[in-house]
């Protein structure tokens, strides 16, 4: 296994003095090193194909046991130096001081292709910033994020990617609800990849303690390594740097409403300043397509984080991140502009988005309350966001019967969770919607075939439903891992009509409705 190693965030950032791992408040430092924790009994269960090329490794490299032994946190590179990373945060609105990487450990950044990658395992052991937690992460958490952040990758959302996933071999307690039922579990580790992990909260925290001399190090560092083509030397670079990470948050966010992702945990530690969808925790899919919802239990009451508050909690985050670097600038006007500038662009941008899952092109003909009307009447009776948006690609501009008012209704009743609900005025405010849509459609100079063809390339068949990922855990808890692989070859192709696995385009199960795991998960992992 050769990779190329080009170390530059411990090289070139101040470290922790401290070698140690014990648990303390680290100062002045963007991290501190510290050495995986060997696992008993390393297994490799998955890898991804696509990832491991990036960074220049074939499928021999993988079934090294260098490979198991580096990516398990078994054995450090030569040349290399692990480290947790210092980073505070914003959770749930509050301030939350110190968090940092408690359950992740960066092995190294390698350059492949013209490309950095940084690598980091989660959940190989304990670290200075493990708080009161052990620093390990569960076979089902690890399952989720390896498949997610690979299907969100081919969905063309931004993301971290995930290389392997492996099992420890030990045993990790959990209480995965919090309600007083702890059990064992298999413990399990995942290798991510990202051209960087920089949270929000590493600013954030160097900001909070007064640390402006590191503060400006890690900006600077940021802007030469992530953010080049900021060229400038005087301040003004750190207003163009804030207005890049504004923008790209933004269209992640576009991203995540288009597929109908929701985060889950939108605190200001999960927030990556590359606008990578990062650290894939109680997240969920919509499948009713609904605004209100979270999967994340432990934001029922509040619901800061559901679908459709996603977009105003990112501005409020880079709100926090422009307090955070602030100081380098000493001038709010530009940080105001570029916030300002955040919401008329996030509306654009959705609107944009919304007329491309419609397959409109024409927004000069598009009447204000198509858009709104339709996310009314996705929500009159519980409605698959998937299998609707999938569906009406094939609506035509001509209506194919003379009996059109029941058109639209054979066309997408397979959205529908209850459709004898779709009646009386659910069914004329559909009937009316259609009708609307049919004379924009009818002001369009695409064919429906053309239409068709660019709706399937932005409405996605296949999303890993919660219930899928739930499927995939329980067989591999009971030693079957063909699951992950056959969902995660499913997710590689997500616009792709794929004839052999019409299984996995269908409704949520009703078993599926209320079970641990599909629509309700907690941050226990
Ligand atoms: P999360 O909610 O997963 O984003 O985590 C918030 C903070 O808690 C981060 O600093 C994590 O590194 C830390 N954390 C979460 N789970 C663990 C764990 N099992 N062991 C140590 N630290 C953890
Ligand atoms: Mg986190």
């Amino acid at each position: 296994m050769n990779l190329n190693i080009k170390d530059k965030f411990n090289k070139e950032l101040p470290a922790d003095p401290d070698n140690s791992n014990t648990r303390r408040q680290v100062h002045n430092a963007c991290f501190s090193y510290v050495t995986p924790r060997k696992p008993s009994m390393p297994k490799l269960l998955h890898y991804s194909e696509e990832m491991a090329a990036n960074i220049g490794l074939d499928s021999q490299d993988v079934k090294s046991s260098d490979f198991l032994k580096v990516f398990s946190g078994n054995e450090v590179m030569e040349n290399t130096k692990p480290y947790a990373m210092c980073y505070g945060g914003h959770q749930f609105g509050q301030w939350a001081g110190q968090l940092g990487d408690g359950r992740a450990i960066n092995l190294a950044e390698v350059e492949h292709n013209d490309k950095s990658w940084s690598l980091q395992l989660k959940g190989a052991g304990a670290t200075p910033y493990s708080r009161t937690a052990d620093g390990f992460a569960v076979l089902r958490s690890s399952i989720r994020e390896h498949l997610c952040s690979e299907a969100m990758y081919h969905l063309g959302v931004p993301t971290t990617r995930s290389l392997s996933l492996m099992l420890s071999g030990d045993q990790v307690m959990r209480d995965m609800m919090y309600d007083g039922n702890a059990d064992y579990e298999k413990g399990a580790i995942v290798c991510r990849a990202a051209e960087s992990f920089i949270r929000f909260g590493n600013f954030e925290i160097l900001a909070s303690r007064g640390e402006l001399e590191t503060l400006k190090k890690l900006a600077d560092y940021t802007i030469k390594n992530h953010f080049s083509d900021i060229q400038q030397e005087d301040k003004s670079k750190y207003l163009d740097f804030f207005r890049e990470v504004t923008n790209r948050t933004q269209e992640m966010i576009v991203h995540w409403q288009r597929v109908g992702f929701v985060h889950g945990v939108m605190n200001t530690d999960n927030m990556s300043i590359l606008g990578l969808t990062i650290d894939f925790g109680p997240y969920g899919w919509l499948e009713g397509y609904e605004e209100n919802w979270t999967p994340n239990t432990t934001d029922r009451q509040m619901r800061r984080y559901r679908f459709g508050h996603q977009p105003s909690v990112a501005l409020w985050n880079l709100v926090r991140l422009a307090n955070a670097i602030y100081p380098l600038v000493e001038e709010s006007k530009g940080f105001e502009e570029i916030l300002n500038q955040y919401q008329v662009n996030y509306q654009q941008a959705y609107a944009d988005m919304m007329m491309s899952k419609l397959g409109l092109e024409n927004k000069e003909n598009l009447k204000k309350d198509l858009i709104p009307n339709l996310i009314e009447v996705l929500q009159l009776s519980e409605t698959d966001m998937t299998i609707f948006f999938r569906k009406l690609a094939a609506f035509t501009k001509e209506g194919n019967s003379k009996n059109e008012e029941i058109d639209f209704l054979a066309l997408i009743k397979d959205a529908f969770y209850n459709p004898e609900e779709i009646k009386d005025e659910v069914y004329l405010k559909w009937q009316n919607w259609f009708e609307s849509y049919r004379q924009h459609l009818q002001l369009e100079s695409l064919t429906d075939n053309q239409r068709k063809t660019k709706m399937n390339a932005v409405n996605p068949k296949y999303v890993l439903r919660n219930y899928m990922a739930q499927l995939a855990i329980d067989a591999a808890d009971n030693g079957d891992y063909s699951v992950i692989n056959e969902l995660h070859t499913l997710l590689k192709k997500p616009y792709q009509e794929q004839l052999e696995n019409e299984k996995w385009f269908v409704k949520r199960p009703e078993w599926a409705r209320h079970k641990v795991g599909c629509s309700m998960l907690s941050c226990s992992s």
